[in-house]
């Protein structure tokens, strides 16, 4: 057991950046002026506004930052999962500065040297025949316009999504949302209809091996598509790897499956990838681990780590085609803006130079997969761990027989209690965790460092042992 617990995290008054530059953190009087500016005027996601009490960020550098009094936290959330590059990178705060000088904003209907670019460097990295891109300003309004074009090609209207994923605020992103957050925002889009992907730690149609549960949830998957009405389903949207619900691996076949139901029923089939596309799972795109290729690819984060916002659609051949003589209609004021494709451009040239693909996977396979798996020995609270590259969960159980898990689904309040408490124990100890439901989810920048990423892991495991006290 480590005593990662009882250290108490670096304080400092400023750092210094990769150029020498000096940044001190402001102080107290600037932290006063930042939270009172913020709950007084600024609206926050998701949130009773009275609850909550954001933490001031002084200032973030790698996989690394700050608040104002100096507390350091390695973000092993990448923020939201956009992080990919870490804070600060200096190639896209450079290739931002220096489109900015150039030309800092032009419009969609105009063509743009950094946009074709970047939608040139996608085409020749996404699989199968997806060779053009349509821009949007994030992943919520990528899926938005990714099922507007299976509708439109198909000449159907219904869409089916899983329970259990996140898809995007939206209105119909978040109808297809399969989480908690769909509830308070329904009545939703009456022609999306929820299935059950694969799970195999808790399966929907008690599978016991990972053969059965693909193998079933193929045959349920098909009996939705047959009652829905095959005629009326103009897509199939799924996360290629569950992210927020649960870091979800298919299990073998599976996608190879929906494929070819889709191929079948004549359903397009649109892989949401805005959490897990480039480089999180040590691919370019997800479904490259899985040799699939879906019609419709929608990305965001990654894709330029967030540092401006951006998203969009990679399109087969066949879909776009269909749209050479006929007018798709949709389009954004900031499609393809040419600050957040410079800033894309970049990651493309720091993931091929950095080699980020391979150290994911490396990092993924050397370091987190054998450690995480030995803690299974000595945390009676971890029911399982999954995942693959810098993408893993750990699911936290009150009993490994009965699977229950530390707490209940959607819990909030005392009842997250003992997440809060685990939470607050890799705070402590200098790790800002991703948290959600019954699970810890590690997800760091894919630049972190082989020694920050051991030490971030030991903050963790010592944390479980929070978690443990409610394990029998
Ligand atoms: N799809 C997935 C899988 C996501 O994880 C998210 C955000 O977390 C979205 C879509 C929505 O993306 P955005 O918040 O950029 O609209």
């Amino acid at each position: 057991m480590t005593d990662t617990l009882d250290t108490p995290p670096e304080v400092r008054t400023g750092f210094t950046d990769r150029l020498g530059v000096e940044h001190p953190f402001g102080g107290a009087a600037a932290e006063a002026q930042v939270r009172s500016d913020d709950r007084n005027h600024v609206f926050h996601s998701w949130s009773a506004q009275a609850k909550i009490d954001p933490l001031p960020i002084a200032a973030g550098q790698g996989s690394t930052f700050w608040d104002y009094q100096g507390t350091e936290y390695l973000d092993f959330s990448s923020q939201l999962i956009n992080l990919n590059l870490g804070h600060q990178h200096p190639d896209l705060v450079r290739a931002i500065q220096e489109q900015a000088g150039r030309l800092a904003t032009i419009q969609p209907s105009m063509a743009n040297d950094v946009r074709g670019e970047l939608a040139r460097r996608i085409a020749g990295v996404a699989p199968g025949t997806l060779n053009r891109v349509f821009f949007t300003n994030g992943g919520a309004d990528a899926n938005e316009y990714a099922v507007r074009m299976a509708r439109r090609v198909t000449g159907r209207h219904k869409v089916l999504s899983t329970y259990r994923s996140y898809h995007g605020g939206t209105s119909t992103a978040i109808s297809l949302t399969g989480d908690p957050r769909r509830w308070a925002n329904e009545p939703s889009d009456p022609s999306v209809a929820h299935f059950f992907g694969p799970y195999p730690y808790r399966s929907a149609f008690h599978s016991t091996t990972p053969e059965e549960e693909t193998q079933r949830a193929l045959e349920h998957l098909e009996s939705v598509i047959v009652l829905e009405g095959a005629a009326t389903v103009a897509a199939i949207i799924l996360e290629t790897v569950v992210g927020t619900n649960g870091v979800i691996v298919p299990p073998p076949g599976y996608l190879e499956g929906v494929r070819e139901l889709c191929d079948r029923y004549g359903i397009v089939f649109i892989a949401d990838e805005v959490m897990v596309g480039f480089g999180r799972m040590g691919e370019w795109f997800a479904v490259d681990a899985f040799g699939v290729v879906p019609d419709l690819i929608t990305f965001a984060k990654g894709v330029n780590s967030g540092y401006v916002p951006l998203g969009g659609v990679v399109i087969s051949d066949r879909i776009a085609d269909f749209f050479d003589d006929v007018a798709f209609q949709g389009g954004l004021t900031y499609s393809g803006h040419p600050l957040a494709c410079a800033a894309g451009v970049a990651t493309f040239d720091v993931f091929e130079r950095d080699g980020i693909l391979e150290r994911v996977r490396d990092l993924g396979s050397r370091v987190v997969e054998p450690e995480i798996t030995s803690w299974l020995d000595r945390h009676p609270s971890l029911g399982e761990v999954r995942g693959r590259g810098l993408f893993w969960a750990l699911e936290l159980v009150r009993s490994r027989e009965t699977r229950e898990p530390l707490v209940p689904f959607n819990a909030a309040g005392p009842d997250a209690g003992p997440m809060a408490e685990v939470a607050a124990a890799c705070k402590s100890a200098g790790v800002w965790p991703f948290t959600h439901f019954n699970r810890v989810h590690i997800a760091p920048p894919l630049i972190i460092t082989e020694e920050e990423l051991r030490r971030g892991l030991a903050a963790i495991d010592a944390a479980l042992t929070v978690a443990d006290r409610y394990a029998s």
